[in-house]
């Protein structure tokens, strides 16, 4: 008979200083879903964590049973409804399944709910009081967790992302597809240590398209999967715009039944992240300086701003003004936005149709620590339903949906391009542009509000990428943020913080 695994989860990643709550509604629009049964495994060859852990499933001969999948656009906190009715048809689609021989998770790892400030612990938690103690439950973690004690209490294994941009979804998925199939055939008996440094990182600093300071510890982790005994070793940055006491650098390293090796390695991947703390700290250059330096650079040339701050992927409101003023202010040509949320401004220039020219205020509403709302003149170019498929690398074949969209051409059609949306993005694909009539390669300035997914489709045809300094709460500056819930003392809110590997 073939081996039967169980699949399901909740996949979203919060931002606990976004004041507005992920509700059950917002998992159902835009680029989120609850993905049911077959809906699951309709992900098959998709850019995805499904992608890989579907093709792992088929080429073992297992039978993959799928449940229920949430997945949501990075934001609040996720509401008590979205929570309960998600990982009740969960544990129900386990509990119908029954007899299996293993789950297979897909979660995020730095989920926070309205009524918890974890949320993959409890519903390990609940999924492991149906299954049973001896029931492997395995799980692929984004490079954001965090990490909290209940996820490993309850969990069998975990193996973490190794890339970002995300671009190792699939391969990581179908490596927990493996680490579970070896459980279950006998052949491994997975023992996992971990490591919770008291270290929180901006985002810039766990790049792998550079040799940023996370990524030096992932290189060590690569070569420890390759030692005898070694299951898998995951270096996770942690995600530190969620003001919980889970959120920290973390390591997490599985051996085949070999505490003592596994707490060995992932202290050795810790102490790799401790000695490079003070790197941890980005520097980004101010808007003023980037928009003159693009504008100076050579013909042809196409530099992206990255709007780090306002990172639709970090769960911000995405309407960030504060580069579209400089935009402004700098008179700049061949400027193109990807994308200040607005669904007032998006209602104007529907009322007002294609071909109008319009004054309208825009941006700056949703909270107030992106930046004034900018006014702005121009002509409504497109307006568009708003969905296209990602042409990857990072997520290929998915659906993208911001709602719909409109082109402002403002200052001629050779000025500043505003794409204005309902929804929150993350511009990772070239597709934010080119869905939308605009060729990316034949723009001097790209401004996405991206911490750092933009960078595997827009480095490729970038002449440069510039972070920029703006007000927002995907800042790399942590000293910003009025945390309140952290474990203190913490680096670098405290700097005079001190670690040592625990001993045994
Ligand atoms: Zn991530």
């Amino acid at each position: 008979m073939a081996i039967r695994i169980v699949t399901g989860g909740i996949a979203q990643e919060t931002n606990t200083f976004q004041w507005e709550p992920t509700s059950l509604d917002d998992f159902n629009k835009g680029s989120s879903h609850i993905d049911r049964g077959q809906e699951i495994l309709d992900m098959e060859g998709t850019g995805t964590i499904y992608g890989g852990i579907i093709a792992a499933a088929k080429a073992n001969d297992v039978e993959l049973i799928p449940t229920t999948y949430g997945r949501a656009v990075p934001g609040g906190r996720v509401s008590r409804e979205a929570y309960e009715l998600m990982k009740n048809e969960i544990v129900e689609g386990i509990r119908q399944a029954m007899p299996i021989d293993g789950v297979l998770l897909g979660i995020h790892g730095a989920m926070a709910l309205e009524h918890n400030d974890d949320g993959e612990g409890p519903l390990i938690t609940a999924i492991r009081e149906v299954v049973g103690p001896d029931m492997p439950i395995v799980a692929p973690l984004d490079l954001h967790t965090n990490l909290s004690e209940e996820m490993m209490e309850e969990a069998t294994a975990f193996v973490g992302y190794k890339e970002y941009p995300h671009v190792d979804t699939p391969e990581t998925g179908a490596r927990a597809v493996e680490i579970l199939l070896a459980t279950i055939n006998g052949k491994i008996k997975p023992t996992m240590a971990h490591v919770k440094l008291p270290l929180i990182a901006p985002n810039q600093s766990m790049v792998t398209t550079w040799q940023s300071p996370l990524k030096k510890a992932i290189d060590r982790a690569r070569e420890i999967e390759k030692e005898p005994g070694v299951v898998a070793a995951t270096v996770l940055g942690g995600f530190p715009f969620s003001d919980v006491p889970y959120t920290s650098v973390a390591t997490i390293v599985v051996t085949n039944n070999d505490k003592a090796l596994a707490k060995k390695y992932a202290n050795e991947l810790a102490q790799i992240c401790w000695d490079l703390r003070e790197d941890f700290t980005i520097h980004p250059t101010p808007i003023k300086d980037a928009i003159a330096e693009a504008m100076a650079g050579e013909p042809g040339s196409v530099y992206v701003l990255a709007d780090i701050s306002d990172s639709g992927a970090s769960g911000t409101a995405g309407d960030g003004t504060a580069v579209l003023k400089g935009l402004l202010e700098a008179n700049a040509r061949s400027a193109s936005i990807a994308q200040i949320m607005d669904r007032d401004a998006v209602d104007a220039c529907i009322a007002a149709g294609v071909g109008a020219t319009v004054t309208l205020s825009v941006g700056g509403k949703h909270d107030g620590l992106h930046g004034e709302p900018v006014e702005v003149t121009g002509m409504v170019r497109l307006i568009h339903e708003g969905s296209f498929i990602n042409a990857g690398p990072m997520g290929a074949g998915t659906l993208s949906s911001r709602g719909r969209t409109i082109v402002l051409e403002i200052n001629g059609r050779d000025g500043i391009e505003l794409q204005l949306t309902d929804l929150r993005g993350h511009p990772s694909d070239l597709n934010f542009f080119r869905a939308f009539g605009i060729e990316p390669t034949q723009r001097r300035i790209l401004v996405l509000k991206s911490a750092a997914h933009f960078r595997a489709a827009f480095e490729p045809i970038a002449t440069k990428v510039i972070e920029v300094e703006a007000p927002g709460i995907s800042s790399p500056n942590l000293h910003s943020f009025d945390y309140k819930n952290l474990r203190r003392p913490i680096y670098p809110l405290d700097p005079n913080t001190t670690w040592a590997p625990e001993e045994g």
